[in-house]
């Protein structure tokens, strides 16, 4: 059957989630294609932070961190289960700037937007506080600030639930090949598994991040193509490096700043590097200069000396920066900006961030009323995203109630289920009495339940999907146990009632 849609959108990170999640809030009918697993690009190569950009502020970028503090509080409520208050330490560095300067950037930053639900910045004496004691002799001081924690892959899952649950449609592993415009609507050819099918849309959306133009230029064949610039940010994962639930902002000479953030209890997450890219997007990895150079920063700051060695995981990921005339990559503005072509209806999104996603949705769809007049207005901003949908409105109240509920589950398994997936849990959780009721435990604390409602309702197809998007367990798995879940997987894949949309 040929699909038909109002509006057809190519890729499925956050920008793509986003836009289709609010489009079809909005009445709109939505396709969102994805060649490969949902947010399994850019949009789970992130620091995955929802933050304002202090570092922004040295580039007098204002009404981006105004606008990316004002999400950050929304987000909050949106995804009370998904996005979490983080400190943030600030060591001082005479050399680099004076103490006067960071005062006024971190007055600006709790300034710029209300945020009722996170913490303002403070100075901190290092000689008398836990904040100090991983760091070397050298720092006498800091500063410390709040921003939020998420989990980007999971992010763009929620928005995915919300399109489809707003009636859209949700394609993976489904490649866009080509798009014509003729006799007033977007004729499409989708490749899935090999299989070419055509579908038709009277408005496309090119939300391909880093592939923003090769799309344009190789399947959408536009005359006057946006021209971007890819900068690369790489990440490295060592074991905890320090103990504590709070992050440092390192900052370097070269006007780069380094994150060592808390990640999955036992980690430490370290990123990023923003070097210019130029090499194919279809292969983007982590360089040994680049995990030096990470290493070396952390060297310089903390008292316990890391290597090379110590890494026991990496991923890197590429922005599609606008194209300015500004050689550092640092200083490449990450505000999102929209090409609008109104005679063939194609609506280009370059750029953004995770924390802006929804305000960027927000405004894509708002350019598309001249060919919807009818569509209704934006609703984002209040409606949670599924899963958020907390009651108590604080997600520490609903994390007690949900581990009373279910008082069988082990601590930390009750956690992760609460903040991965809020209320969804209950989705798969509704019948069970007992561990014994979530079927086969796979490896660290997966059961069979929950891959079979990641496979069902979530767009899982295999043990990658699962095991470094829909959750973050794989750093824990085995190899075997990886090999035991893909077979798992196949099985469960092949039942009748799976999945609503592979292709
Ligand atoms: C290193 C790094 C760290 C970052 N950290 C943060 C952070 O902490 N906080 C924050 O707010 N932002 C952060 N960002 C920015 C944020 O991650 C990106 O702005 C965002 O993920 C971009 O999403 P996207 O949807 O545009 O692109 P992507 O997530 O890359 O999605 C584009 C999708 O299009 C698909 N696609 C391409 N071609 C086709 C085709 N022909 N057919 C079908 N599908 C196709 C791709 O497979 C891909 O999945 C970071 C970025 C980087 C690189």
């Amino acid at each position: 059957m040929e699909l038909t849609s109002d509006l057809f959108i190519i890729g499925g990170g956050i920008n793509g989630a986003g836009i289709a999640a609010d489009a079809a809030g909005r009445g709109l009918s939505v396709v969102l294609c994805e060649r490969n697993d949902l947010a399994s690009a850019t949009s789970s190569a992130s620091s995955k932070l929802i933050h304002g950009g202090l570092r922004y502020l040295e580039n007098y970028q204002f009404s981006l961190v105004r606008n990316a503090l004002q999400e950050r509080e929304i987000l909050l409520h949106r995804a009370p289960h998904l996005v979490f208050p983080l400190e943030f330490i600030l060591p001082y560095e005479k050399h680099l700037r004076p103490a006067w300067m960071m005062r006024i950037g971190l007055f600006l930053y709790d300034h710029l937007a209300s945020h009722p639900l996170v913490r303002s910045s403070k100075k901190i004496d290092f000689h008398d506080d836990q904040r100090g004691l991983p760091l070397t002799s050298e720092f006498d001081f800091g500063f410390s600030y709040y921003d939020c924690a998420t989990d980007d892959a999971r992010l763009v899952i929620a928005n995915a639930l919300s399109a489809k649950d707003n009636g859209a449609t949700i394609l993976t592993h489904t490649e866009v090949v080509s798009a014509n415009y003729e006799n007033s609507q977007w004729k499409i050819q989708l490749k899935h598994a090999d299989k070419i099918t055509t579908c038709t849309a009277k408005v496309l959306v090119n939300a391909a991040g880093p592939w923003v133009e090769q799309v344009q230029k190789n399947v959408i064949h536009v005359s006057n193509p946006f021209s971007v610039k890819l900068v690369k940010g790489s990440h490295i994962i060592i074991p905890r490096l320090y103990s504590g639930d709070f992050a440092y902002i390192l900052q370097n000479p070269d006007q780069r700043v380094v994150f060592a953030i808390p990640y999955q209890h036992d980690f430490t997450l370290i990123g990023t590097t923003d070097v210019p890219f130029t090499l194919d997007t279809d292969k983007i990895k982590i360089t040994s200069e680049e995990e030096t150079y990470l290493c070396d920063t952390i060297n310089q700051y903390f008292k316990k000396s890391i290597s090379r060695k110590d890494i026991i995981h990496s991923y890197a990921g590429v922005r599609c920066l606008q194209n300015e005339n500004e050689n550092n990559p640092a200083k490449l503005s990450r505000d999102f900006k929209f090409q609008l072509n109104a005679e063939t209806p194609l609506l280009t999104i370059i750029s953004g961030k995770l924390t802006t996603h929804r305000l960027l949705s927000e405004k894509a769809v708002d350019k598309l009323r001249q060919f919807f007049p009818q569509m209704k207005k934006a609703w984002t901003k209040d409606k949670p995203l599924p899963g958020g949908d907390i009651c108590e409105k604080d997600f520490s109240i609903y994390l007690k109630k949900f581990k009373d509920k279910y008082s069988w589950l082990p601590e930390k398994l009750a956690v992760r289920y609460a903040k991965n997936y809020g209320t969804r849990a209950e989705l798969f959780l509704q019948n069970a009495t007992s561990l014994s009721d979530l079927g086969k435990k796979i490896g660290a604390d997966l059961y069979q339940k929950e891959v079979a409602y990641l496979i069902q309702q979530e767009w899982a197809l295999t043990a990658e999907d699962i095991l470094w998007r829909r959750t973050k367990l794989g750093l824990t798995f085995s190899l075997n146990e990886v090999e035991e879940l893909d077979q798992l997987c196949k099985i469960i894949a092949s039942q009748p009632s799976s999945g609503d949309g592979h292709g």
